[in-house]
């Protein structure tokens, strides 16, 4: 049996194995098999440079993903490329399927990340990286986007958390709404309403990304008149919203009402004691690497002491290799 079975392997899956191989614990990790359509290694792996992760300076998220598998194994960590398919948190000790193989475990840390949504649009896979991003806060400071004016889709807090953001590089920020109010909070709204740099254009929705090799713009359409237009951009960053990927656990965790697994503030305890969940799987505001490594270190800290003081006698720490 198993003391700690961590499912997703980007930074709070690695930060939590690095923690319990070194606290002794032989973690076992699900990396994934391109699962909710991500490389093992998680979200960095689709993007390019990463700036804001602190003590490195230049690393590509490939390349710091990798590190940070190579780190994991070199600590007593073992990985499996596979997806968990199911799993049973009825009782104790809890069971994980992959490939069809049944693993018992005392606890599970559940990695497993979220996905940001993406349209789809004609252009987006050719100008993916290259001027279209899903993510603002991480892409947004890169020299492509300095001066230029850059689109924002989507009405929610994010969209104008992202547009805000980006008001600090670009020289004008287009808010593409798709209806005639915004999803945001109030006090969001006025921030968009209020930035001299943020233009809202209601009622339109993007339906193609032009450029060749960079975006050189959008085609947009009114939804209330049907017209078309091109408006010349810099760079297109969704902002509809992200899906945790908690389909797996099939409603045996407590989840909020967007799919994100609960845990008791400060921590990184789910509804289920025994069960722990660490980074953007948990977490719809930050979503950062820095943060998923943070809460997946939290993780396997509460997992150790879980399995020291918390746990049935019967199923206390067997604290084997690593
Ligand atoms: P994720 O990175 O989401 O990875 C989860 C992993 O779990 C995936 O590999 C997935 O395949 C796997 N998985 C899912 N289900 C299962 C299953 N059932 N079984 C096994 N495995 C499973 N953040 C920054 O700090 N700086 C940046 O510059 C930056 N740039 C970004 C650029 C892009 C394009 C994107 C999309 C995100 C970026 N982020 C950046 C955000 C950052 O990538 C995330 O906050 C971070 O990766 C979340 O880590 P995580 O540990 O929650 O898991
Ligand atoms: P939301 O689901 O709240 O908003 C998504 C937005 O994208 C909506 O305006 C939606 O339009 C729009 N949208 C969705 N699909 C499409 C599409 N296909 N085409 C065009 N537009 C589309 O997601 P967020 O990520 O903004 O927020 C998620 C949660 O996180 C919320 O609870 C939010 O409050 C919270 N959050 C809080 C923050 C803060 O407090 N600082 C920061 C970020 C997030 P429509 O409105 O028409 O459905």
């Amino acid at each position: 049996m198993e003391n700690v079975i961590i499912i997703g392997s980007g930074p709070s899956g690695h930060t939590a194995a690095i923690y319990a191989a070194r606290a002794k614990l032989n973690p076992l990790m699900f990396e994934g098999m391109f699962a909710a359509g991500v490389a093992a290694g998680g979200q960095l792996t689709t993007t390019t440079e990463i700036e804001n992760y602190p003590g490195i300076m230049e690393i590509t998220g490939p390349a710091l993903m990798e590190k940070m598998r190579e780190q994991s194994l070199r600590c007593g960590a073992r990985i499996l490329t596979e997806t968990v398919e199911k799993v049973d948190l009825s009782k104790r000790p809890f069971k994980v399927w992959s490939q069809g193989i049944e693993y018992e475990t005392k606890t599970i840390i559940v990695c497993t990340g979220a996905t940001a949504k993406r349209m789809n649009l004609p252009g987006e896979d050719r100008l993916w990286q290259r001027g279209v991003s899903a993510c603002a806060v991480c892409d947004g400071a890169l020299p492509f986007f300095r001066n230029k004016v850059l689109a924002v889709v989507g009405g929610g807090d994010s969209a104008v958390e992202e547009a805000t953001y980006l008001t600090k590089f670009a020289s004008k920020v287009l808010l593409v709404v798709r209806r005639d109010v915004l999803r945001a909070s109030k006090v969001m709204q006025e921030r968009a309403k209020n930035n001299p740099k943020i233009e809202i254009l209601f009622n339109t929705i993007p339906l193609e990304i032009l450029g060749d090799k960079s975006v050189s713009g959008i085609k947009v359409k009114d939804v209330l008149t049907n017209s078309e237009k091109d408006v010349p951009v810099g760079g297109l960053f969704y902002a509809i919203g992200h899906q945790p990927n908690t389909q797996f656990l099939e409603g045996q965790l407590e989840l909020d009402e967007t799919g994100y697994i609960k845990t008791k503030l400060g921590t990184t305890k789910t509804s289920l004691p025994g069960v722990f969940a660490a980074g953007d799987v948990q977490d719809k505001v930050y979503r950062q690497a820095i943060t998923s490594a943070g809460t997946g270190c939290m993780a396997a800290l509460e997992a150790e002491h879980f399995l020291t003081d918390e746990c049935p006698p019967s199923l206390r720490s067997d604290k084997r290799g690593g």
